[in-house]
């Protein structure tokens, strides 16, 4: 298939772009470079350096490239905290850009469209593991960007027959030698702990030990970007089947900070030191998925599901990219 990835420069973009080429896909991708990095670009895939809020250059785009048979939308302000300081960077920016994308895709026939969604939509689970019947209640104007992207593909279904897969993806960590986690700043706990053993930063500190979990800190389910990936392969490849499909994706266990951060120490031999601050606004206690629907339709299976082996992943690309792409 000939797949336009938004975003393709990015984390799990650019992750995700590597594993289509390998599968035998074409991959066109569209980023502005504001997060993305050139260096991340597989080289086989074609590059456009574009931004989503320019709507000529995106029917250009689609003009340019004919019979692209499906779109994956990575691109998006992605962080919580910054939501809830910057709410018009989500509320405008991320659903703006998607209507224009969409508007654009359905102009020249494209009928598959995979999104990057959340398990901020679930700020307050009854019931854990967390199975997509969950109410959904995002946690934040970044959560309920997504879930508003997300109506909008279902009548994007409703009105012009567009098939798509809403992928809420947990905790996403994990590197391959190539392609790894590079952003700035960096907010996320396991590059966090990384730089730290690499003498980047003296300490992490984490953010509360008086939850209501094993040891007082907060309790995620970590999924390896190589087995999201294979998701969103999946779902692409199935799509035609599928109709309008979401999918939770994680292990379906979860770890705490205080458990990462040993499991760190373990990989990387450093002792890591840790230091105990107050809560960060916005985070939930516990969030594990139920992963059930999609393993059950898709036949998706996690590779590598064991925290050690995501960890060392990480750590391998960071350790032998300790300034990331540096290319800013
Ligand atoms: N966290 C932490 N210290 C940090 C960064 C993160 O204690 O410097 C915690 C955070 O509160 C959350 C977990 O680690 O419970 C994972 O946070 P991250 O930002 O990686 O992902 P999120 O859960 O926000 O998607």
């Amino acid at each position: 298939m000939k797949i336009l990835v938004t975003g393709g420069a990015g984390y799990i973009g650019s992750i995700t772009s590597a594993e289509l080429i390998r599968a035998g896909h074409e991959v066109i991708v569209i980023d502005n470079l504001y997060q993305g990095h050139r260096a991340a670009v597989p080289p086989e895939a074609v590059f456009i350096e574009a931004d989503l809020a320019d709507r000529k250059t995106l029917s250009e785009i689609f003009a340019a490239y004919p019979g692209i048979d499906g779109i994956m939308h990575f691109a998006s302000y992605t962080l919580v905290g910054e939501s809830m300081e910057k709410p018009f960077l989500y509320l405008r920016d991320n659903l703006t850009n998607a209507a224009n994308l969409l508007e654009a895709a359905i102009a020249a026939g494209v009928r598959r469209f995979i999104l990057s969604s959340t398990a901020n939509l679930f700020d307050r689970p009854e019931r854990i593991p967390i199975a997509e019947h969950e109410r959904i209640v995002p946690g934040s104007p970044y959560g309920e960007s997504k879930f508003f992207i997300e109506r909008t593909l279902h009548w994007m279904a409703r009105i012009y027959g567009m098939r798509y897969a809403c992928l809420r993806y947990f905790n996403a960590c994990g590197d391959t030698p190539d392609r790894g986690e590079d952003h700035d700043p960096e907010t996320h706990l396991i590059p966090i702990v990384l730089q730290v053993a690499l003498g980047q930063r003296p300490h992490v500190t984490i953010f509360g030990d008086d939850y209501p979990t094993r040891d007082g800190t907060c309790v995620r389910d970590y999924i390896h970007v190589l087995d999201l990936a294979s998701a969103h392969i999946l779902a692409m490849e199935a799509l035609d089947r599928l109709g309008e499909r979401r999918y939770n994706l994680g292990n379906g266990q979860g770890f705490t900070v205080r458990e990462v951060i040993e499991t760190a120490r373990k990989v990387t031999g450093h002792p890591i030191p840790a230091v105990v601050g107050p809560r960060r606004p916005g985070d939930p206690a516990v969030l594990v998925a139920s992963s059930d629907t999609i393993r059950a339709e898709l036949g998706w299976q996690p590779q590598y599901p064991d925290l050690e082996t995501i960890i060392a992943s990480a750590w391998e690309w960071h350790r032998t990219h300790p300034y990331g792409y540096d290319d800013k």
